[in-house]
């Protein structure tokens, strides 16, 4: 007996058509001051979506933003992409996200559509793979159960010299394999400085990442790259404005630190056009900007022939199964957010994220504080 290849729901035995979609905005208070060269993280406007099947089935996914433009993304899904989903079948999320992808055309490539098509994608599979009983690290690819960490909350630009040596000491002593500290103040003394220090108390057995938020030109990032080059910088990120691909390329010929980006992209075109230039030597992607998992999946192997790397912007929560689901992810970027409105928070065991064993996306939802949250 043959099945026909679309016939999916009668092989798994249960009906997967969504029935009813649902979004919501949840305000996060952030858990610590984030200061960088261009900006601060005011809140985590959380964007919600809950989707359920015919079968009994239930999704719950999410996207963010750091401060603005969280009630665009929610009216975009309200007025059309939530009322699209009804009918669709949330094992099929290449479907699904196709479907609408190709009722946004008018506002793509764009961060607020990118954001709706996350909260969406990432309900789908939750829903999938709760209905299929696996976790998400496993039905995405299954590469490895953990993946090390790095420390970004003891880097942010407003912090002085002291606190960021005792941070990234402390770091070191919880077993983290790196630190990011930001870069971008007004003279390049003033980071030489800053980065010499945590160089000098951590030793060479530590990664240290530097990140400019965008914040250079390529002329003075290539300036600042040369004064950082003697401390073994593990990646430059950020030096330029995100559109400027030909920057990075002529930076990243100029140096010998590697140069990464990718958090402020938000299509697979944009990293293939990077990798394609030789102007990135890991890529960032967040789950999020780029439009969910499935767009996320698709980078990271586009990556992969190209023989870089991965380490996800942010959102350890999420990242941490997707970094377990590929072959090469290099780092998990440490940044906890979801304390507030979460019954369990990630495990961490010598100096590694370790997938939640559960289905679907693995995080436990404190509903009631998200609920307490919501702004809209
Ligand atoms: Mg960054």
């Amino acid at each position: 007996m043959t099945v026909a290849p679309t016939d999916t729901r009668s092989r798994l035995e249960r009906d997967s058509t969504i029935v009813s979609a649902e979004a919501w905005l949840s305000d996060l208070e952030v858990e610590t001051v984030r200061t960088d060269a261009v900006q601060s993280f005011l809140k985590q406007e959380t964007i919600f979506v809950r989707i359920r099947t015919a079968g009994g089935g239930e999704g719950l996914g999410y996207s963010y933003t750091i401060g603005t433009g969280g009630a665009a993304v929610i009216a975009l899904l309200r007025s059309g992409l939530l009322d699209a989903l009804i009918g669709l079948d949330a094992d099929r999320p290449e479907a699904v996200w196709r479907a609408l992808f190709s009722s946004t055309r008018a506002t793509t490539v764009g961060a607020i559509t990118s954001l709706a098509l996350a909260a969406v994608d990432t309900a789908v599979w939750d829903a999938r793979c709760t209905a299929a009983g696996l976790p998400l690290w496993v039905a995405a690819g299954g590469a490895r159960p953990s993946i090390p960490l790095y420390d970004t909350e003891g880097g942010w630009l407003h912090f002085d010299t002291d606190e960021l040596v005792a941070q990234a000491v402390e770091s070191l002593a919880r077993g983290l394999g790196g630190v990011k500290i930001k870069v971008g103040k007004p003279r390049g003394h003033e980071d030489l400085e800053r980065l010499t220090a945590v160089r000098e108390a951590v030793g060479p057995g530590m990664d240290i990442m530097i990140d400019a938020n965008q914040s250079m030109t390529a002329a003075e990032a290539m300036r600042r790259a040369a004064l950082f080059e003697p401390l073994d910088i593990f990646w430059f990120e950020e030096p330029l404005p995100a559109d400027d691909v030909a920057g990075h390329r002529r930076l990243a010929e100029s140096t010998s630190l590697p140069i990464a980006v990718g958090e402020s992209l938000y299509s697979i075109g944009q990293f293939r056009e990077y990798l394609q230039a030789g102007a990135a030597s890991i890529v960032q992607v967040d789950v999020a900007r780029i439009g969910g998992i499935t767009p996320w999946l698709k980078v990271a192997h586009l990556a992969e022939s190209f023989n870089v790397a991965v380490a996800p912007h942010f959102l350890m929560e999420l990242h941490v199964s997707l970094t377990c689901a590929v072959p090469n992810a290099l780092y998990l970027e440490h940044i906890p957010q979801l304390r507030a409105v979460t019954a369990a928070e990630m495990t961490i065991t010598d100096g590694h994220g370790v997938a939640p064993t559960a289905p679907g996306l693995g995080i436990e939802w404190d509903l009631d504080a998200v609920d307490r949250l919501r702004v809209l």
